[in-house]
């Protein structure tokens, strides 16, 4: 959450304001920037970056910093915006993060003129009247939480990480590559302070090294070839080139870590991510692997034996819970594999092994591929552990072909569904249970619908008193035994049920699913993700920019 970015150079702004509307999927409360004339000017508002400077002529700069926020302490308004300044405005800072400790520093503050209500402000006024390196550096020992910041202070950019991403290049720094001009960058890690110059930049303490120098591939832009209304749908229509994509990972690697799947297992991952890894546990436990799946917020909260087998899933990499995971890791000696979208993030510099997902950038907040991706690459795996990983193959590429055609027949379906609902249960059996959760989670983001996922087996034991006619009930993928009744059990009750599956049990609208789900049932999310995009739309929902969220969660 929050991108930052600085450029040094020709039409800085400009660079500036260009990287931002880049980096606005992080947050999208606020907006600003710094820039420098023989003095700081800063710029700010709330809402997106375009209204907050479309109506606004920039000054002309050639050293200039700019923020999206997504608030984290005191509310979405212009003052808290960022770059946020000491009291005599002669230093800004953009910050990512939360300071955890920020109660310790309300005695030193006594003495200054604090104007918002961020946390984000104590760092400039920390560093008035100090040496700026020595300053940083000092500071970054003292905050805890995990906090980067860059600073413009007397015609110079300096930035600290601790923790949340800054990738630097030549004149310029952002939170994620698709925001830098350059191929080729550095990531920085924990503890690392750097200061931007036009031509180069120079590291004042820590340990950015070689090997956290990266240069981005064609195949790391979007595959966006379709022209839909929404970042979210095209994406969605993606998929089927995803799936394939996701196979590209080394053979030998796959085969390399098959081989380690002994013992105790942890899949773990945040969000549609941990999804991904409930769907991916059904796998491996049919090959009688013993497997658990750990919300990646959760690690602190178990003991989990050392050594482990830790399989981390993650879009970005860079999800602020993963970093107590990864101190974890170090501590306990767990074996760690990352399945990851973005190869210079935290996770996948971590990590002993990396396994790639291959689906290009996800533009929307919301995940779709990078998701269905996230499976093909977990299942792939436990086909290596099976032996069967080329039928495994030849059933993604005949899913991914059967998706690519069924696509626009099943937008078209589920535009006409005539269903009004306040509420909705999202019912499934076996691995068509982490399915219906996936399902609920798009109805919540994007459509702003409360959605329960439920073990279908369980609804009557728990949900049947809660069924008036401003609920439903969507049913998701194939019965293992019972789903006949359990159908008829809601609908004997006044309950609507409306399926999502090959075979129709007895539904009040049945959408067909194509054969080819029962060899890759989270093709079954397919109908949630366009019913989502449909039901945003008829509320006026930007999906792409659903409200309280952000793409790459990076504050705990
Ligand atoms: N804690 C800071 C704030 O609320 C930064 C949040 C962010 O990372 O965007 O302003």
């Amino acid at each position: 959450m929050c991108g930052i970015s600085a450029y040094i150079g020709d039409d800085a702004v400009e660079h500036v304001l260009a990287a931002l509307k880049v980096l606005e999927i992080r947050g999208y409360d606020s907006a600003g920037i710094a820039s420098w004339n023989s003095g700081i000017q800063i710029v700010k508002g709330v809402g997106f970056v375009d209204q907050v400077f479309n109506d606004i002529a920039l000054p002309t700069s050639s050293m200039a910093m700019g923020h999206v926020r997504w608030a984290t302490h005191g509310k979405v308004s212009e003052v808290n915006a960022h770059p946020q300044l000491d009291c005599f405005g002669k230093i800004a800072v953009c910050h990512n993060g939360v300071i955890e400790n920020a109660e310790q520093f309300s005695s030193f503050l006594a003495n200054h003129r604090y104007r918002s209500e961020t946390d984000t402000e104590i760092i400039a006024h920390f560093l008035e009247g100090k040496d700026i390196v020595d300053g940083m550096i000092s500071l970054s020992a003292q905050l805890q939480g995990y906090n980067s910041f860059v600073i413009m202070s007397e015609s110079r950019i300096l930035a600290s990480c601790g923790g949340p991403p800054l990738l630097v290049s030549h004149g310029q720094l952002a939170s994620d590559a698709s925001a830098l001009t350059s191929s080729s960058f550095f990531a920085l890690s924990q503890g690392d302070i750097v200061e931007i110059r036009k031509e180069d930049f120079v590291l004042h303490q820590g340990t950015a090294r070689q090997t956290h120098y990266f240069q981005r591939r064609n195949s790391d832009s979007s595959q966006s070839s379709e022209s839909s209304s929404t970042m979210f749908l095209s994406e969605v229509f993606e998929q089927p080139k995803a799936m394939l994509t996701a196979l590209n990972n080394d053979l030998r690697k796959l085969s390399r870590i098959s081989q380690q799947m002994d013992g105790c297992i942890v899949l773990t991952g945040a969000g549609s991510s941990k999804v991904a890894c409930m769907w991916a546990k059904y796998q491996f436990m049919d090959i009688g692997l013993h497997v658990e799946v750990v919300p990646v917020g959760d690690w602190r909260s178990r003991s989990i034996p050392n050594n482990t087998l830790v399989i981390a899933v993650s879009q970005s990499g860079e999800t602020g819970t993963l970093i107590p995971l990864l101190e974890m890791v170090r501590a306990h000696s767990y074996q760690l594999i990352a399945i990851v979208n973005t190869p210079w993030s935290y996770l996948a510099r971590e990590a002993h092994e990396v396994l790639a997902l291959l689906c290009g950038e996800e533009r929307s907040v919301i995940a779709s591929k990078s998701f269905m991706a996230e499976c093909v690459v977990l299942g792939h795996l436990a086909s290596f552990v099976r032996g069967d990983s080329r039928d495994y193959e030849d059933n993604i590429g005949k899913a991914s072909a059967s998706l690519a055609r069924w696509l626009p027949v099943l937008q078209r379906e589920i535009n006409q569904l005539e269903i009004s609902f306040e509420r909705c249960f999202v019912c499934g059996e076996g691995e068509y249970y982490p399915i219906a959760h996936e399902g609920a989670m798009k109805l919540k983001e994007g459509a702003y619908v409360f959605a329960e996922p439920m073990v279908a087996s369980e609804f009557k034991h728990e949900a049947l008193p809660l069924m008036t006619n401003k609920e439903v009930v969507f049913w998701v993928g194939e019965t293992f035994g019972g789903g006949i009744a359990q159908v008829a059990e809601i609908r004997a009750r006044g309950g609507k049920v409306i399926g999502f599956s090959t075979e129709d049990l007895g539904f009040d609208i049945h959408v067909e699913m194509p054969e080819e789900t029962r060899v890759f049932p989270p093709l079954s999310i397919v109908p949630f993700q366009l019913l989502t995009q449909n039901l945003a739309n008829k509320k006026q929902i930007n999906i792409d920019r659903p409200r309280n969220l952000a793409k790459a969660v990076t504050v705990r």
